[in-house]
C-alpha cells in the first residue's frame, strides 16, 4: 500500500471526492472493498505508520486495528462501529460525523481529534488521551471515558447521557449545553470547566472537583455532589432541586438565585458563598456553615450555627 500524501481525486468520472490512500478512487467507487479492508488491516498490523491516510467514508466497522498508527488521518464519515482502535495513535485525526458506536478506543492517543457530530454511543475510551478533543455535538451516550485525559476538551452540545467520566481529567473542558443525564462522574476533575446550561440531572459527582467551574444555569436536579469540592464555582440560576451537597465544599461559590429546594446540604461548607435570592424551601441545612455568606432575599430562616 502506498500512501499518496498529495491526495489525487477519485478517478471515477464526475466524482469530486479524493481517492483513498492506496487506491485510485473514493470508497463509494471502490470495487473490491473487502480487499481494501484486508490490505489496510494487515498493513496497520505490521506497524506501518499511516499518518494522514485518507480513509474518509470507508467502512472499517468491526475491524481489529489495535495500535494502528493513524495520526492526522482523515476518517470523516467513516464507519468505525465496534472497531478495535485500542492504543491506536489517532492524534489530530479527523473523525467528523464518523460512526464509532461501540468502538474500543481504550488508551488511544486522541489529542486534538476533530470529531464534531460523531456517533460514539457505547464507545470505550477508558484511559484515552483526549486533550483538546473536539466532541462538539457528538453523541457519547453510555460511553466510558473513565480515567481519560479530557483536559480542555470541547464538549459543547454533546450528548453524554449515562456516560462514565469516573476519575477522568476534564480540567478547563467546555461542556456548555451538554446533555449529561445520569452521568457517572465520581472523583472526576472538572476544575475550571464550563458546564453552562448543561443538563446533569441524576448525575453522580461524588468526590468530584469542580473548583472555579462555570456552572451558570446548570440543571442538576437530584444530582449527587456529596464530598465534592465546588469552592469558587459559579452556579447562578442553577436548578439544584433535591441535589445532594452533604459535606460539600462550596466556599465563595456563586449561588445567586439558585433553586436549592429540597436539597440535602447537611455539613456543607458555604463560607463566603453568595446565596442572594436563592430558594431553599425544604432544604436540609443542619450543620451547614454559612459564615460570611450573603443571604439577602432567601426564603427560609437558617438554623442557628
Ligand atoms: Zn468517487
Amino acid at each position: 500500500m502506498t500512501v499518496n500524501l498529495v491526495g489525487a481525486p477519485c478517478n471515477h468520472p464526475g466524482c469530486d471526492a479524493l481517492s483513498l490512500s492506496g487506491a485510485a478512487c473514493c470508497w463509494v467507487h471502490l470495487g473490491d472493498r473487502e480487499a481494501f479492508r484486508r490490505d489496510l488491516r494487515l498493513d496497520l498490523a505490521s506497524g506501518a505508520d499511516r499518518g494522514r491516510a485518507r480513509l474518509a467514508g470507508a467502512n472499517l466497522g468491526g475491524e481489529n486495528l489495535e495500535g494502528a498508527m493513524l495520526a492526522g488521518a482523515n476518517l470523516e464519515g467513516a464507519d468505525l462501529g465496534r472497531t478495535n482502535l485500542s492504543r491506536a495513535l489517532l492524534y489530530g485525526a479527523r473523525l467528523v460525523q464518523a460512526d464509532a458506536g461501540g468502538a474500543d478506543f481504550t488508551e488511544a492517543y486522541m489529542g486534538r481529534v476533530r470529531a464534531q457530530r460523531a456517533y460514539l454511543a457505547g464507545a470505550r475510551l477508558v484511559g484515552a488521551s483526549l486533550n483538546q478533543v473536539r466532541f462538539i455535538r457528538a453523541v457519547l451516550d453510555g460511553a466510558d471515558l473513565s480515567r481519560a485525559d479530557c483536559t480542555e476538551a470541547f464538549l459543547m452540545g454533546a450528548a453524554m447521557d449515562k456516560a462514565r467520566i469516573e476519575s477522568a481529567d476534564l480540567t478547563r473542558a467546555d461542556a456548555t449545553g451538554a446533555y449529561m443525564k445520569k452521568i457517572f462522574a465520581r472523583r472526576a476533575n472538572l476544575a475550571g470547566a464550563v458546564l453552562r446550561r448543561a443538563l446533569v440531572s441524576d448525575g453522580d459527582f461524588h468526590g468530584a472537583r469542580l473548583e472555579g467551574a462555570d456552572l451558570s444555569g446548570l440543571v442538576a436536579i437530584n444530582a449527587d455532589f456529596t464530598l465534592a469540592s465546588l469552592n469558587g464555582a459559579r452556579l447562578p440560576g442553577a436548578r439544584l432541586r433535591r441535589a445532594m451537597f452533604e459535606r460539600t465544599e462550596l466556599a465563595d461559590a456563586d449561588l445567586r438565585g439558585a433553586d436549592l429546594r429540597g436539597a440535602l446540604m447537611e455539613g456543607a461548607w458555604l463560607e463566603g458563598a453568595d446565596l442572594t435570592g436563592a430558594k431553599l424551601e425544604g432544604a436540609r441545612l443542619q450543620g451547614a456553615n454559612f459564615d460570611g455568606a450573603r443571604l439577602e432575599g432567601i426564603d427560609v430562616p437558617l438554623p442557628r450555627a
